[in-house]
């Protein structure tokens, strides 16, 4: 049966990027079937809902979904319901993607991006997978009321063990296709939580032999990603923890252009953006950098459609653009050579 591609390309330099993400899909060959909708702030324009019923329909039938960015000065001053990121949010609870994992890779040649010293961040290449659907940020009971005659703001931090399992599984099935090692955080000795999560974590450990579990407290982890990133390959937690721990490691990598995502249901179904925005400050220039887009299509090939060889070779033909020098002004330094968005997707084609 044919697969289907759901390609969103969304707002800002979002159309721009997916265009060249969409090239290097054609040119793979893999007999994907791409259909593009609207989602964030051109769904918006054209229906009024940022995340339409056309796109919606689209989005369940498909095998996966390629997403550029949303947002933009344009609809900011519009009502809650009506904003591009309500279209980002809405897909994500749809689609029930509950396992968001977020490479951080440094290449050699990019080493001088980072605000670390190039030693301890070289050759870096970890994948944190975070909670995404469960957790403080969406527990019950939570507000703020008027308690013995001041305000008082309370939310609740809760798992079930069945949640811990499935994120668990997935980050030790990733590590199965990578390091095998995967380093679990909590804050066991503070949260009963968090203790749970350790102890289901640790359950399930013997399921996976080739993979080497360990443990770390959430403070600890915070240091050692910036004192010695290279020690970790798969780290995987909870929803805050998590939304915390993978905006520094994306950070180790100094360049926001370059980082892909993927966000998975149960089946893994997934939802594949790069980390950043829609950088309205940049768009329509031909001066977005469109490998985090490129390297997201890596990540579908590999999780969606257990597809490593074509994964790979998307890897590698990026790997190869930057060896021969080819940058992107967020990217640039001197020595090298400057492309634009449509000269970066030629070259990744040419070393495709
Ligand atoms: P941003 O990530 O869009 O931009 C931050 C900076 O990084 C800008 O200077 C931008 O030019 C640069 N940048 C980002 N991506 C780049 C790329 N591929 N190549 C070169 N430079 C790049 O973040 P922001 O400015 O805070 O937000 C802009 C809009 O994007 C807002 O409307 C925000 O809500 C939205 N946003 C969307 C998503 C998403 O769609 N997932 C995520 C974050 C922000």
């Amino acid at each position: 049966m044919t697969k289907k591609i759901c390609i969103l390309p969304g707002d800002g330099i979002g159309p721009e990027i997916t265009a060249e993400a969409v090239r290097v899909l054609n040119a793979l060959n893999l007999g994907f079937e791409l259909e593009t909708a609207l989602l964030g702030g051109a769904a918006v324009d054209a229906t009024g809902n940022p995340y339409p019923e056309a796109t919606q329909k689209l989005a369940r039938e498909a095998d996966a979904v390629l997403l550029g960015a949303v947002g933009g000065p344009k609809w900011d001053a519009l009502p809650r319901e009506q904003r591009p990121e309500r279209g980002l949010l809405g897909i994500r609870k749809d689609l029930n993607l509950f396992a968001n994992l977020r490479p951080a890779i440094l290449y050699p040649e990019l080493a001088n991006a980072s605000s670390l010293k190039p030693e301890v961040v070289s050759g870096l290449d970890i994948l944190i997978v975070r909670e995404l659907t469960g957790d403080i940020y969406f527990g019950q009971p939570r507000g703020i009321e008027i308690r013995e005659g001041e305000r008082f703001g309370f939310n609740t931090m809760h798992y079930t063990e069945s949640e811990i399992r499935r994120i668990g599984r997935v980050a030790f099935e990733a590590a199965q296709k990578r390091g095998k090692k995967v380093c679990s955080v909590d804050k066991m000795n503070v949260l009963e939580t968090t203790q749970l999560w350790r102890d289901v974590m640790n359950e399930l450990a013997p399921e996976y032999p080739d993979v080497e579990l360990s443990h770390m407290l959430v403070d600890n982890a915070a240091m050692q990603l910036v004192r010695a990133p290279k020690q970790f390959d798969v780290l995987v937690t909870g929803n805050m923890f998590g939304d915390i721990l993978s905006d520094e490691a994306s950070m180790l990598t100094g360049s926001i252009g370059m980082l892909p995502s993927a966000s998975l249901d149960q089946h893994n179904k997934g939802l594949y953006e790069p980390s950043h925005g829609s950088a309205p400050d940049i768009a329509g220039k031909n001066l977005a950098n469109p490998l985090a887009t490129i390297l997201s299509v890596a990540m579908l090939l590999r999780y969606t459609f257990n597809l490593e060889e074509a994964a790979g070779r998307v890897e590698n033909a990026v790997k190869k653009v930057l060896a021969q020098g080819y940058r992107t002004s967020d990217i640039f330094e001197a020595g090298t050579q400057k492309a634009g968005t449509k000269e970066m997707g030629d070259a990744v084609l040419a070393a495709l």
